[in-house]
């Protein structure tokens, strides 16, 4: 395919692409989770006026749009005050998660180099739970990353941590809570644990900190995790997750300017100019960071706190019912909105393809094998109807009546039976390249 010799009309090429929308994950009905957090129309309503009102509006210079300026300024200061933080807190508006924690690792690589240079192959002790984007952090920024797998509560195993800590760590990682379990790990003790050795301490909050604040507010027993632990020195936290801001809102947070300055780039002597730039993106769309900071005043403390009650109401509503279907279990003891379930009598990727029969997508999770919900304001309604398909589908499984042809079970089945993961590794390129290609 070519770029077209002449355009389309604006009507053809709109009602185009509704035609393709067909196919696409239905999030507005509660039946995906994950990808989509949505918390209502009128919600959405507001970030798109305020995403187009800023639509071609570019972050890089802050000095050309003071507006941008004041929203992303607003935005980190809310966040921190919402996490713990103080006059010292600072930090920045990113594209999202991943890049939150690409540039709290690579300014922990940095100002390792900068004080201690004796360092030559610096490290960073993660649990085994946390994000994906830590070890593409490593890769890109060249830190080793030593994982350790987490406790039988799969939470962060402290103990075995502070084994893994050596003279080149420069990073430690918990997650408030972590995506696999939900499970926040002890913040606390990894807090002191990270002041005892005198080294850098992010707690990745990218689903957590826009939820478990007012969850606590609520009368959950929610554990300490943020800037009120002496020994944490950066956050991230996701506004286009549960802040339920438009797609492309992270935030990235430092205990202070002195350890912010080692994610700055500045580029003094290039023909462009004096180039200076606080994060990874150039440009950067205003639409994001007018519709963060739009949607953050819209709800305010209680809309996020009404939110949070009705999220709180819902997950705890699927967790009992699942509890009760004979056969399932739920990993752990989820501390927020995130979980996920296990079998010890069934194939869960048999069950997981099931339910996408019945109009379900559930994520697949491995090590061990789960299905993982995520669950949203969007999800209120949908509690019955998905607990009697869950029911129902455990049964067609139980008495060999599948209705499923193909799916995950396939593919996971596969993977397991290849201990080599190169091969395991070139299958999953193939699989990506196929994605990509028209
Ligand atoms: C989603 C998520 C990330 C990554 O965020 P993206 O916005 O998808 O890049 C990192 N950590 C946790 C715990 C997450 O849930």
């Amino acid at each position: 395919m070519k770029l077209p010799d002449q355009g389309i009309t604006r009507q053809e090429l709109i009602s185009h692409m509704q035609a393709l929308r067909a196919y696409d994950a239905d999030w507005q009905n509660g039946n995906t989770f994950s990808l989509v957090y949505y918390a209502g129309e009128e919600v959405i309503q507001v970030a798109k006026e305020a995403y187009t009102m800023f639509f071609s509006e570019n972050g890089l210079n802050p000095m050309a749009f003071p507006s941008l300026k004041k929203f992303e300024s607003e935005v980190i200061a809310m966040t921190a005050r919402m996490l713990g933080g103080d006059d010292d807190t600072v930090g920045n508006m990113t594209s999202g998660g991943t890049d939150s924690i690409l540039m709290a690792v690579k300014t922990a690589r940095d100002m390792a180099r900068a004080e201690h240079p004796e360092i030559t192959v610096p490290e960073m002790v993660i649990p085994s739970s946390v994000h994906a984007a830590f070890l593409k952090a490593a890769s890109y920024f060249d830190v080793k990353p030593i994982r350790v797998p987490v406790a039988s509560d799969f939470r962060a195993d402290v103990a075995a941590m502070a084994k893994a800590v050596n003279k080149n760590t420069i990073l430690l990682v918990g997650s408030a809570p972590c995506y696999p379990y939900g499970v926040v790990d002890p913040i606390e003790e990894l807090s002191a644990l990270a002041l005892k050795h005198n080294i850098n301490f992010h707690v990745d909050a990218c689903l957590g900190g826009f939820l478990l604040p007012f969850l606590r507010q609520l009368g959950l027993p929610i554990p300490r995790f943020d800037f009120s632990l002496p020994g944490v020195t950066s956050m991230s936290a996701d506004i286009h997750k549960y802040g339920y801001a438009a797609k492309g809102a992270s935030t990235v947070l430092y205990r202070n300017k002195s350890i912010r300055q080692y994610q700055y780039t500045i580029v003094s002597d290039w023909s462009g100019g004096i180039y200076a730039s606080p994060s990874a993106a150039g440009t950067r769309p205003g639409g994001a960071i007018a519709a963060a900071w739009a949607v953050m005043n819209f709800l305010g403390a209680e809309g996020y706190r009404k939110l949070a009650s009705q999220i709180k109401e819902t997950t705890q509503a699927l967790k009992e019912g699942i509890k009760t279907i004979p056969g399932l279990y739920v990993l752990g003891e989820p501390d927020m909105s995130v979980f996920a379930f296990g079998s010890d009598s069934l194939d869960v990727y048999a069950l997981g393809d099931e339910m996408d029969v019945r109009g379900w997508y559930l994520d697949r999770q491995q090590l061990p094998p789960s299905l993982h919900l995520m669950i949203t304001p969007a999800h209120a309604g949908i509690v019955d109807r998905f607990l009697t398909d869950l029911a129902e589908a455990v049964n067609g499984l139980r008495q060999g009546q599948p209705q499923a042809t193909n799916g995950s079970a396939a593919l996971y089945g596969m993977l397991a039976q290849s201990p080599d993961p190169v091969i395991t590794k070139e299958f999953i390129r193939g699989l990506m390249d196929g994605l990509t290609q028209i």
